[in-house]
């Protein structure tokens, strides 16, 4: 039982390309979970199905409990309870802003549906555009249109496929937040399509991390973050220095220092990932610190970014707080940050 949208087993094939395997999830009333992957890893399609866009072949997708789609059952998009945004806003040019958002609500009495625009409009911060055209309107007040219409049918979920990508840095972020901040006091279970981990880890509650129409983790931005299952998803989520090393001992050496109680049987040939921000900078303080001449200092904002040699050989990238920024030094000390450090077996 799930009181918000269930898709359970769903595969899905376009003629001989198999883009969705075995995807099972859910999404509570009032969370946003977000479908993250690369381009072509079957996100659309998985939103799609949801939506009733696309023919569900194999799979069962509830909506509140109700079947919406199995194979050879199949409830019209409209009769979903589904609101959708995509990134084009997909606004009727030739309808202003009023027509475009009740053009949806046709089955509303006059009073209800004039009501429900100049909520829906005061929602995403729109009040004053009622009689507006879309030309005459900035791609993030479309957008905020776009939303608006998908709200002011009250929807039990709300499906929104890439909806900032169009915009600007700054609109982005605005629109990011309002959109959020909108879906959470409604209440509606949300998808979110990304490939944007950022955008991700801004938006959402859960994030289901996808590669080549699979699974491969569904945790908390932190779990995924901090406790990755596997290779493809520490590395999504921004570069990682990768190191090749065989457990011995219970320890793993590794150019920038050892990890200890490793979990792996002796002989093991691992992949060590070690975070950009796991490598910690200071200065050298005896003969056994791990060495590394500094190549560059990059300012990122928050952080600054080191392109460092280890003296013993090999290129890596430190994060570091900002305060390094006056940093002039030739060389540095690096420690190993076990936290962000992430140890696979090789396949
Ligand atoms: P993107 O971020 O690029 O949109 P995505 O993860 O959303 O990617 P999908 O759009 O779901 O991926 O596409 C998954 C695969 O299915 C791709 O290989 C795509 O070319 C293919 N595909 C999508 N729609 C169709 C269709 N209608 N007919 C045939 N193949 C399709």
């Amino acid at each position: 039982m799930t009181d918000g949208l269930k898709m359970s087993n769903v595969s899905h094939m376009f003629g001989d390309n198999r883009v969705l395997h075995e995807v099972s999830f859910d999404v509570a009333p009032g969370e946003l979970v977000c479908l993250l992957g690369p381009s072509g890893c079957g996100k659309t399609t998985a939103l799609r199905l949801a939506a009733g866009l696309e023919q569900l072949q194999v799979g069962e997708i509830t909506v509140s409990d109700q079947v919406v789609a199995r194979p050879g059952e199949y409830v019209e998009p409209e009769k979903r309870g589904v609101g959708m945004v995509f990134q084009d806003y997909a606004l009727f040019p030739h309808l202003n802003v009023s027509k475009n958002i009740g053009f949806g609500l046709r089955h509303f009495s006059e009073s209800e549906r004039s009501e429900a625009i100049k909520k829906a409009l005061a929602q995403v911060g729109m009040a004053d555009y009622l009689n507006a055209f879309p030309h005459e309107l900035s791609g993030g007040q479309q957008q905020r249109i776009a939303l608006a219409r998908a709200l002011a049918a009250t929807p039990r979920i709300m499906l929104l496929d890439e909806p900032f990508s169009g915009l600007d840095v700054a609109r982005r972020a605005d629109l990011r937040d309002t959109t959020l901040h909108v879906l959470k006091n409604a209440g509606i279970a949300t998808v979110m399509v990304t490939h944007d981990p950022q955008e991700a880890m801004y938006m959402a509650d859960r994030i289901i991390i996808m590669n080549e129409g699979a699974i491969m983790q569904d945790g908390t931005p932190e779990e995924l973050y901090f406790h990755p299952d596997n290779r493809f998803v520490a590395s999504f989520f921004g570069e990682v220095n990768h190191f090749s090393a065989k457990v011995s001992n219970g320890t793993i050496f590794t150019p920038v220092g050892e990890i200890t109680n490793v979990e792996y049987d002796d002989g093991t040939d691992v992949d060590v990932l070690i975070r950009p921000e796991g490598l910690h900078v200071g200065d050298a303080v005896n003969g056994h610190d791990i060495l590394a001449n500094v190549d560059a200092v990059r300012v990122l904002g928050e952080v600054n970014l080191m392109h460092l040699t280890l003296q013993k050989g090999g290129h890596i990238h430190a994060r570091v707080p900002r305060r390094f920024s006056t940093l002039n030094q030739n060389s540095v000390a690096i420690t190993l940050d076990p936290e962000m450090t992430f140890v696979f077996p090789m396949s």
